[in-house]
C-alpha cells in the first residue's frame, strides 16, 4: 500500500460483534461465531509459466489490516483473461511465492473491522477486485475515480486474490447480494461487468437507438457489454468466428450477427448500415481488430478499448479521425459508484452473467485450461468453499 496508510492490526475477536453472528452455521464451513481456521485451501503460483505452475495448496488465512476491512469467506471465484496474464508474467508486476491467484469472487462476510458500517457478518456479497488505499487523498481518489489512482491494484495481480477460502478487502470493495443469486453467478459478475459498465455507460455514453459493434462475443466483457447495451436500448452488432456463439448471443438480445470468418466484420457492419457506420465500437482485441473497428466507425463515432488481447500496437489514420470527428478512448475497471450501479442491476436480476462452466478449486488447472481454449461462452467459475467445492 502507499504511504499515509496507518498499519492497524486489531485484536481479532474484538472485531466480531456477537450481535452480528450469522443465524445459521454454513454447511461445512466455520462461521464467524466459532474459530476461523488459521490455514486455508487456495490456488497459488510460486513462479510464472504454464499451467504446471498452478498449485492447489494450503496458505495462512489473511487477517484484517485496516479498521475498515472486511474478510470474505469465498464461495465461488471466476477467471478473467487477467489471470492468464498473471500466470504467464506481467512486466513490472512481481509476485511472492504462494501467491493466491484470482480477481473475481463472491461469498459470505466472515469478519468486519471496527469502522465497518452497513455490513454484517454472514452477509452475502460480491467483491470489486480493484483496491486502493482508502486513506489516499490524490486528485483521482478525491474525485471518486479510484481506477486512476497511482496506488490502484487488482486482486490476484497486485494483492493476494480470490481463489482461496478467505480474502480481506476494504468495506468499499463489497456490495451485498440477495439469497436468490447463486454464488457461481455472483462470482462471474464483478470484473467483466464493471469494466463493461464503465466502457458503455460512463465512457461511450451509449444511448437508445445507437448502433454498437462489440468484438468477440463469448468473452466476459463482451457479453456484459452486450447485456448493458440492450438494457440501454441500443442496436447491437456482435462478432465471432463461431456461428454457435453468435446464435447464443442472439438469445441474449444481439440484433445483428457478424461472423468474421465470412469477411471483414467492420466492412460488413458499414455496408449493412448503408455506409453510415457505428455510433460506438467496443474493442478489447487491439491489433487484430483495430483497423476494422475504424472501418466500422461512423461520423461522431466513439471507439472505446479496455485492452489488446491480440497485441497492443495499432495504427490510426489521423485524417479519418479528424474528418469524421471520432473520439477514441480508453477505459479500465470501474469506481465505487459504478460498482454500486452494477450491484443494483444484479440484485434486480437485470444483469446476470452467462456461466460457461464450473470447476472445484482443486481442479483449478482445468478451469484455466478451459479459458485458454477460447471456446468458452461466458465465465469460467471455480467453486472455492461450501457445497461442491
Ligand atoms: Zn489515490
Amino acid at each position: 500500500m502507499r504511504g499515509g496508510c496507518v498499519e492497524y492490526r486489531p485484536r481479532y475477536a474484538s472485531q466480531v460483534s456477537p450481535g452480528h453472528a450469522p443465524a445459521v452455521t454454513l454447511t461445512g464451513m466455520t462461521s464467524a461465531s466459532s474459530a476461523t481456521p488459521s490455514r486455508m485451501r487456495a490456488l497459488t503460483i510460486s513462479a510464472h509459466g504454464d499451467l504446471s505452475q498452478l498449485n492447489y495448496s494450503e496458505v495462512p488465512v489473511p487477517e484484517l489490516v485496516q479498521p475498515g476491512d472486511v474478510r470474505v469467506n469465498i464461495r465461488a471465484a471466476a477467471l478473467n483473461r487477467l489471470d492468464l496474464w498473471v500466470l504467464g508474467g506481467i512486466p513490472g508486476i512481481s509476485i511472492t511465492p504462494d501467491w493466491v491467484v484470482g480477481s473475481d469472487g463472491a461469498g459470505v462476510i466472515d469478519a468486519v473491522g471496527a469502522n465497518v458500517t452497513g455490513l454484517r457478518v454472514g452477509q452475502r456479497v460480491i467483491i470489486n477486485p480493484g483496491v486502493v488505499d482508502r486513506a489516499c487523498t490524490c486528485e483521482y481518489c478525491r474525485d471518486g475515480d479510484q481506477p486512476l489512482c497511482l496506488g490502484y491494484g487488482v486482486l490476484g495481480e497486485h494483492r493476494h486474490g480470490t481463489m482461496a477460502e478467505y480474502v480481506v478487502v476494504p468495506q468499499e470493495n463489497v456490495q451485498p447480494i440477495g439469497d436468490e443469486v447463486p454464488f457461481e453467478t455472483a462470482a462471474a459478475f464483478p470484473l467483466a461487468t464493471l469494466t463493461a459498465w464503465r466502457m458503455v455507460v460512463t465512457r461511450a455514453q451509449v444511448k437508445a437507438g445507437d448502433d454498437v459493434l462489440i468484438w468477440g462475443i463469448g468473452g466476459g466483457v463482451a457479453l456484459a457489454a452486450l447485456q448493458i447495451c440492450k438494457l440501454l436500448g441500443a442496436n447491437v452488432w456482435v462478432t465471432s468466428g463461431s456461428d454457435d456463439k453468435l446464435a447464443r448471443a442472439k438469445t441474449l438480445g444481439a440484433d445483428h450477427l457478424l461472423n468474421h470468418r465470412a469477411g471483414d466484420a467492420g466492412k460488413q457492419a458499414r455496408l449493412a448500415t448503408n455506409k453510415r457506420g457505428m455510433d460506438v465500437v467496443i474493442d478489447s482485441v487491439g491489433e487484430a481488430t483495430w483497423a476494422q473497428s475504424l472501418v466500422a466507425l461512423g461520423k461522431r463515432g466513439r471507439l472505446v478499448t479496455c485492452g489488446g488481447t491480440s497485441g497492443p500496437m495499432v495504427q490510426t489514420d489521423v485524417r479519418r479521425m479528424f474528418w469524421n470527428q471520432w473520439t477514441l478512448m480508453g477505459s479500465t475497471m470501474g469506481n465505487d459508484a459504478e460498482f454500486a450501479a452494477i450491484a443494483e442491476q444484479l440484485r434486480a436480476g437485470r444483469l446476470l452473467p452467462p456461466v460457461d462452466s464450473v470447476y472445484p478449486l482443486q481442479r483449478g488447472r482445468d478451469a484455466y485450461a478451459r479459458l485458454m481454449t477460447g471456446e468458452q461462452f461466458g465465465k469460467v467459475v471455480v467453486r472455492v468453499s461450501g457445497e461442491g467445492a
